[in-house]
């Protein structure tokens, strides 16, 4: 197949290992800079520029598409679906996944567990809120944060109070979040592609912190994923609509719960942690799918 990697990194871990292992596998596969399209809405048919010239025929395109441009790389997307072209992870994915909050409404309402979770704006209603997810500690998080920043451990009321106003008064808007105390500083990263996951961790935080993010210095292992820990992973990839995403989950006394699905995961840890060709794996179901679409890999 001739697949487009949508990436601004094009040396990053990730754009490398995906590009090895599209040419190893034989396949065309270019890495092409989002921000450099061109959408091209006059003509009858959609279509996209690159770097200003029409773009050649592509069977199937990988997003990579970083916070920080959501909203072009998005639009670059839709005009890819628009063309006909596959994609693992539609812009409509990319979207819901971005946004905390739109995120948090699409998963509870298709019953997937998560830590009870509050939004509200107006400062007389965050007192209530805190209360209603089950007092303090509480997590705050920044609506649009990643890699762990914007994302604090109250550990009062008061506190949590105002943290809470300092960041609403400069237009931030936060989830307010039950802290749950038993995942110690540990969490899940699912690997889903498909409908199955490819490669799971286990990401523990480093002494008081509470935060297991890598970037927080936070460590990886591998790990034997439960069957219930999968089943919850590829139901939440499902449900905002990404079949190539990351998937962290809180290991609770209930069981596990979704806290974020990443539609543009990192490869690097948890390749070195699992010693998995997770590149291959999400290069192999595209080419499936772009041979036999709409067929379960499953089913055949
Ligand atoms: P980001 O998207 O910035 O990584 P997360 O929502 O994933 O933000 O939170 C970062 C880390 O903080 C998580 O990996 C987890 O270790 C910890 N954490 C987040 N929410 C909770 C919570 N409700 N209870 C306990 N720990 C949490």
């Amino acid at each position: 197949m001739k697949l487009a990697i949508l990436s601004r990194a094009p040396r990053s871990y990730s754009t490398q290992r995906l590009r090895a292992a599209a040419a190893q596998r034989g396949h065309a596969v270019k890495v092409l800079n989002t921000l450099r399209f061109g959408i091209d809405l006059s003509g009858d048919e959609p279509d996209l520029q690159f770097r200003g010239r029409p773009l050649s025929q592509y069977d199937a395109v990988l997003p990579r598409i970083g916070n920080s441009i959501t909203y072009y790389g998005t639009a670059v997307v839709r005009q890819f679906e628009q063309m006909d072209v596959y994609t693992p992870n539609t812009a409509g994915g990319i979207t819901n996944s971005r946004d905390k909050l739109r995120a948090t409404q699409i998963l509870s309402r298709h019953g997937v567990a998560m830590p009870a979770t509050t939004f509200v704006q107006d400062r007389a209603d965050v007192i209530p809120a805190i209360e209603r997810v089950g007092g303090a500690p509480v997590v705050i998080k920044l609506l649009e944060g990643t890699q762990g920043i914007g994302v604090i451990l109250a550990p009062s009321l008061k506190v949590a109070e105002a943290i809470i106003e300092t960041l609403q008064s400069t237009r931030q808007n936060v989830l307010i979040q039950r802290f749950v105390k038993e995942s110690k500083g540990r969490d899940i990263r699912a690997l889903v592609v498909g409908d199955r996951v490819v490669a799971a961790m286990r990401r523990s935080a480093q002494g008081d912190e509470f935060r297991s993010n890598v970037h927080r210095g936070g460590s990886v292992e591998k790990v034997d994923i439960e069957p219930a820990f999968e089943a919850v992973a590829v139901r939440a990839a499902q449900i905002m609509g990404l079949k190539v995403a990351g998937v962290d989950m809180l290991e609770s006394d209930a069981g596990p719960l979704v806290m974020e699905v990443n539609s543009s995961p990192g490869l690097e840890g948890i390749e070195a942690a699992t010693n998995l060709d997770v590149a291959g794996a999400i290069i192999d179901y595209i080419d499936n799918q772009v041979a036999f679409p709409h067929i379960d890999v499953r089913e055949r």
